[in-house]
């Protein structure tokens, strides 16, 4: 073997393995699973490559009592469950361009898993592994793994031109593994990011957030950014945008991926980071001094980030979301309790995108020139008493006021409008703190005060 790896493979697998090879065929564990297995890192599926046609490894595994799939027999593949888990049972192949990332629109069955290998997209997703015959590795996946190197098998332009979803797929292994992307693969993926253009946009927007939710997004960002641009031209703007102001020492995409990085790594506080000044390209003025300045730039930037999101099919909550993130991101409001409640009130009481909020704030503060702190402070003050006052349950919703419709209409208020009025006035007054949050003040102040 002539390395010291060693994985162990699933009692389901070696099952599945041993049943293929007892009937004469060659079988191996291929892909992710053998990747994030020498990475000592999670193994979430388990796909095997084998010799075997598909209706002989169905034949195979039925005839051992196990149940089976059949989920992808155009390509090759059933789904064998073996041990309490499905396995993906794919025959030795070689194929065209890729459909959907798993499914290629042409396949050519092959004889041999080294043929099988050649077809993988980098290096580090095209290594098998048997648990007696060990590792094959033909493109040096291990080497690479080691390195910390996104490398495409054979010649890179080409790989890039069958399938240019792989272009995309490489940032994103970059960005989760935190690996560098090697040069000539580089220069093939910044070649080849127009043909992207051709990719569906379900599989544009699941690479682009798998990649912006890895741990060095900011960096696989920045390491090819014609591939971003090629999907949203808007971010492409953003490289080479100047920021000449006393609190910028980047520019607009470079302060960017700084912020995406220091944003909490879920889809709405990444694809918020991403966005954040997305309107800025737009709103660019340079004063006579040669200041630039870019006003009104949080909500054109929210615009354009509902349309990026729109036309990538991103989910509506995200979209809404991260609209609302991206016209609020220069929403400083002064540290107080009364602040924080007024807040949530005007978010409808959502404590979690207030929290994201807050995140995007400090992430784009520390993104800034050193020594910019003010609101960098602001906002850290501002979730210190967002966590006090959540934990200590002081009202921001009608719904936690101690007084409600039903209460009202009992002291003699009518249904309707006026009702609702009234317990906004209320719930306002007790945010202001002006009153206390209990039954007795509140019934009493409204039926003194003629509220409404
Ligand atoms: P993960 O599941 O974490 O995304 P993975 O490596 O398992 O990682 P899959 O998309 O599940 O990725 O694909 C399984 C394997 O199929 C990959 O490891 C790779 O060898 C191959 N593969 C997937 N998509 C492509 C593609 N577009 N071009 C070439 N090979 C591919
Ligand atoms: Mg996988």
């Amino acid at each position: 073997m002539g390395n010291t790896t060693n994985i162990a493979i699933p009692a389901g697998g070696l099952l599945a393995i041993e049943l293929l090879e007892d009937a004469g065929f060659e079988a191996w564990c291929v892909g992710g699973f053998v990747r994030d297995s020498i990475r000592r890192a999670p193994v979430h599926d388990l796909d095997i490559a084998s010799s075997a046609p598909w209706q002989d490894a169905a034949r195979v595994f039925r005839r051992a009592g196990l149940a089976v799939h059949e989920t992808g027999t155009a390509f090759g593949t059933v789904t064998v469950i073996a041990g309490g888990s499905p396995i993906e049972v794919t025959t030795f192949r070689a194929d065209g361009g890729y459909r959907d990332s798993r499914h290629p629109e042409t396949v050519a069955f092959v004889g041999s898993i080294d043929e099988d290998l050649a077809r993988r997209d980098f290096t580090i997703n095209a290594m098998a592994w048997h648990p007696t015959r060990g590792l094959r590795d033909p493109f040096g996946g291990l080497r690479d793994l080691e390195a910390g190197l996104i490398r495409a098998v054979g010649v890179p332009a080409q790989r890039f031109a069958e399938d240019a979803l792989r272009i995309l797929r490489g940032i994103r292994f970059a960005s989760e593994l935190g690996f560098s992307i090697e040069g000539e693969t580089l220069a093939a993926m910044q070649a080849h990011a127009c043909s992207l253009g051709a990719i569906s946009v379900e599989r544009v927007f699941s690479e682009l957030d798998r990649m912006l939710c890895g741990d060095a997004a900011g960096s696989a960002l920045l390491a090819c950014p014609e591939a971003v641009a090629a999907v949203i031209p808007e971010v492409g703007a953003m490289a080479g945008c100047p920021q000449n102001t006393p609190y910028h020492i980047y520019d607009v995409l470079g302060h960017t991926a700084r912020v995406v990085d220091g944003s909490p790594a879920t889809s709405l506080s990444r694809w918020s980071a991403l966005l954040h000044d997305v309107g800025k390209p737009a709103c660019r003025t340079t004063d006579a001094a040669g200041r630039d300045h870019f006003k009104g730039h949080a909500h054109v930037g929210a615009r354009i980030a509902h349309d990026v999101l729109a036309r990538l099919k991103a989910p509506t909550k995200l979209r809404e979301e991260a609209h609302l993130l991206v016209s609020y991101h220069e929403w400083f409001m002064p540290p107080t309790e009364t602040a924080v409640l007024r807040a949530l009130r005007k978010l409808d009481g959502r404590v979690d995108l207030f929290r994201a909020l807050l995140a995007l704030q400090v992430a784009d503060s520390l993104a800034k020139a050193p020594g910019i702190t003010e609101r960098l402070e602001a906002a850290r003050a501002t979730q210190g008493i967002l966590e006090e006052v959540i934990a200590r349950g002081a009202p921001f919703t009608l719904a936690q006021l101690a007084v409600n419709g039903g209460d009202l209409i009992a002291a003699g208020w009518q249904p309707g409008p006026e009702l609702g009025q009234t317990l906004a006035q209320l719930l306002d007054a007790v945010i202001d703190g002006e009153l206390e949050n209990s039954r007795e003040t509140l019934l009493a102040y409204a039926l003194t005060h003629r509220l409404t």
